[in-house]
């Protein structure tokens, strides 16, 4: 099969694209991937390390806004998979206009190009953000979207495009929702690895509010094996959720990182709350695990303790991303 992944040097993309390459997947090795991807301060080509020179894999720098472009690397294709965003809730709070141009309008540029190249599947990633905040109970794929921060609107618009192009043009869509990832080469400004670094540096961490939100955590491969399966066997115009990974407040989850680090509470600094901070995000998985037999393999000790472990070995590539992203210490 020949894929087109947007978004391919960044935090998820390369973990799918390092798995495609590598027989990380169900779908197993054999895959040629094309990597669409502009390196925004988030996109690394170090993440394609493992697989640099494989013979399966393309990488193009371009922009997904770009109608030429995406139009060059669309034709021939079977397939698109699109985790090409803007992807920090933070930074949509300070400036959503990137948020807006490549979230919504770049998915655009894409679904017309593939559409145009009659690619025979569009796999949007999205995530579970789009449906707001719930107290209590899990959303199921039909749950009305209400997202909160610019970023989960952006999110949410691009995905209504995704449903809207099968609708209306008939075209072999699906869309995933994840609940929150962890795992190796994840950008240094996302809790878990914001935390592991500053706490392997000796610099204390901030803790949001009272630290009582609730994220469901998933390693990152786990999303990925949902998205191959949703990818290869998913059924057009539908929705898939992808997380059943370990329901914790951000304080629980800091108790776990400051044991992982060998540090104390000492370490945590409680800041102001996030604007419009949701307080829960909870997925029901029901339709994935009945559908396609997706269940989360990865123990979230044993996940953690892997990107604990990577972290401290690893210097040599978060450190630059920490000076370069202006992140304080
Ligand atoms: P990331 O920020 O690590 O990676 C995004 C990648 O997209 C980067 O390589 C960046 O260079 C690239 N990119 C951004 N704008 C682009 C543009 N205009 N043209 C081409 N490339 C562009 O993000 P991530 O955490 O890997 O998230 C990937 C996808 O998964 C996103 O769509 C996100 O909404 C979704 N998602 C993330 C999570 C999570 O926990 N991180 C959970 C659920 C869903």
């Amino acid at each position: 099969m020949r894929i087109l992944v947007t978004g391919g040097a960044g935090f998820i993309g390369s973990q799918f694209v390092r798995a495609a390459l590598l027989g990380g997947l169900p779908s197993g090795p054999g895959a040629r991937v094309t990597v669409l991807d502009n390196l925004t301060y988030s996109g690394n080509e170090a993440n394609l390390a493992p697989v640099r020179g494989h013979e399966g894999l393309t990488f193009v720098h371009g922009d997904i806004r770009d109608r030429s472009v995406v139009d060059e690397v669309t034709a021939g294709q079977d397939a698109v998979v699109h985790f090409a965003a803007e992807s920090h809730v933070d930074r949509s709070i300070a400036d959503a206009s990137p948020f807006v141009t490549t979230n919504v309008l770049g998915t655009q540029v894409l679904l017309d190009a593939a559409r145009r190249h009659r690619v025979g599947r569009f796999a949007h990633v999205s995530t579970d953000e789009v449906y707001g905040s719930i107290d209590e109970g899990s959303w199921t794929e039909d749950a009305p979207l209400a997202p909160n921060s610019p970023y989960a609107a952006s999110k949410a618009a691009s995905d209504l495009m995704v449903l809207a192009y099968h609708r209306t043009h008939g075209m072999d869509v699906t869309v995933t929702r994840c609940s929150n990832n962890y795992g190796r080469y994840h950008f240094p400004e996302k809790m878990i690895p914001l935390f592991v670094t500053h706490l392997l540096d000796g610099r204390t961490v901030p803790l949001y509010g009272d630290g009582g939100n609730v994220r469901d955590w998933l390693h990152v491969s786990d999303h990925c094996r949902g998205i191959d399966l949703v990818l290869h066997h998913g059924r057009p115009g539908e929705v898939y959720h992808i997380g059943g990974g370990t329901e914790l407040t951000n304080r629980e989850l800091t108790g776990r990182l400051l044991t992982a680090c060998g540090a104390g509470w000492e370490m945590v600094e409680h800041v102001e709350d996030r604007k419009g901070h949701d307080r829960r995000y909870s997925l029901d998985i029901g339709k994935i695990r009945a559908e396609l037999g997706y269940e989360p393999r990865t123990g979230f000790d044993a996940g953690l303790a892997d990107t604990v472990a990577w972290y401290r070995d690893n210097r040599s590539w978060w450190e630059p991303l920490k000076d370069k992203a202006g992140i304080p210490g």
